[in-house]
């Protein structure tokens, strides 16, 4: 495990779908609604596998039309399921008790996700730390997405930041290398679980 510093930490981001909360979309039913709809549209296949490699290839093709069409396919089905949603209890209790964890007053949170902005929100209410939230990138908000740092620099240019002014946590491997694709400082969700849980029995004994 790694140490974790908040020390001149001004914005601390987050991925949310396995950071925050588990979502329970039927991933599979919507891949599978995009294969034919990109079939259909441009007579050629994309697997989506990955959502992004296939959102890119329309990006490629300026279809400005298409990309919103097939966001809002997704936050459907993002949207569907989202009152079933597993928080992850300690990401919640670090985000409501900052100061636990030597983090400033006036620094902010903020979630960077592939999900679209409609889900974050509503997750992050059913969550109860909308409030805690200061700024969201989601899928619609970028042309690249993770692993590129489009969304880094976004967050970056918002604040005026410093690279060494941020802290990024998520739960994949394409995380830890958008953070490494920024240059920022990027955690594993479980580095942070496991620090919160030491802070939480830590209280207890005293
Ligand atoms: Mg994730």
């Amino acid at each position: 495990m790694r140490n974790i510093s908040f020390k001149d930490k001004k914005v601390i981001i987050f991925d949310l779908d396995g950071t925050i909360v588990y979502l329970k979309a039927d991933w599979i039913s919507l891949k599978r609604k995009l294969v034919e709809k990109y079939n259909k549209l441009y007579d050629d296949y994309c697997n989506f596998d990955s959502v992004s490699v296939c959102l890119s290839k329309i990006v490629e093709r300026e279809d400005e039309k298409a990309l919103a069409d097939f966001i809002k396919i997704i936050r459907q089905y993002e949207l569907e399921n989202i009152e079933e949603n597993k928080p992850i209890k300690e990401s919640i209790f670090f985000i409501n008790n900052k100061e636990l964890f030597g983090i400033e007053e006036k620094s902010k949170f903020v979630i960077l996700s592939l999900n679209t902005r409609s889900t974050i929100i509503k997750s992050l209410k059913l969550a109860k730390i909308f409030k805690k939230i200061d700024f969201i990138v989601g899928r619609e908000d970028v042309r690249k997405w993770k692993p590129d740092p489009e969304g880094i620099f976004k967050i970056k240019a918002h604040y005026n930041l410093r690279n060494e002014e941020m802290i990024y946590f998520g739960d994949l491997e394409k995380d830890m290398i958008t953070g490494k694709n920024a240059g920022i400082e990027a955690y594993y969700i479980d580095d942070l679980i496991n620090l919160v849980n030491k802070k939480k029995s830590g209280l207890k004994t005293i």
